[in-house]
């Protein structure tokens, strides 16, 4: 690592103490919703970021996740950032309409290790696009 790296990751740590912003220190998303890692936008507004998985699942793979590291998963909605996930979730409706996904569609969210989730960052995969396999639930 170089002196100029180093002194960038020392100043990244301290405005993340600052902030007591620790969740999302080496967050994927966060870094994604703060514009520093690329992704494929579909839609972004002042909370609220949706944009194509790196490995659809299906012919329309979205994910739309809150721009603050509000909730690792949804076991940690609340009454404090429950209003976000009901505004998500009308984004969500409104992505549905845009993407054509009128013959219907799926809604996830993996939570924790026997939900096999990757990313503590609390997110919502829309699928749709074709007959989707059998449900789990
Ligand atoms: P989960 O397994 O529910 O935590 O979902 C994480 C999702 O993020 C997976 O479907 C991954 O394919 C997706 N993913 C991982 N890295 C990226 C990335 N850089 N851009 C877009 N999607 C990603
Ligand atoms: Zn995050």
């Amino acid at each position: 690592m170089t002196a100029g790296a180093f002194r960038s990751a020392v100043q990244k740590l301290f405005l993340y103490i600052e902030r007591n912003d620790f969740k999302s220190m080496d967050c994927l998303f966060c870094e994604i919703a703060k514009g520093n890692i690329p992704s494929t936008k579909v839609y972004e507004d002042e909370t609220v970021l949706a944009f194509k998985d790196i490995n659809p699942m299906a012919p329309v793979h979205i994910l739309v996740i809150p721009k603050e590291h509000i909730a690792d998963s949804a076991a940690d909605i609340t009454p404090e950032n429950s209003a976000t996930v009901a505004h998500i979730f009308e984004i969500i409706a409104k992505i549905a309409k845009e993407q054509e996904l009128d013959n219907g569609f799926r809604v996830i969210t993996n939570s924790g290790e026997d939900g096999a989730q990757t990313i503590n960052h609390i997110h919502f995969h829309i699928l749709g696009g074709k007959k989707l396999p059998e449900k789990m639930a």
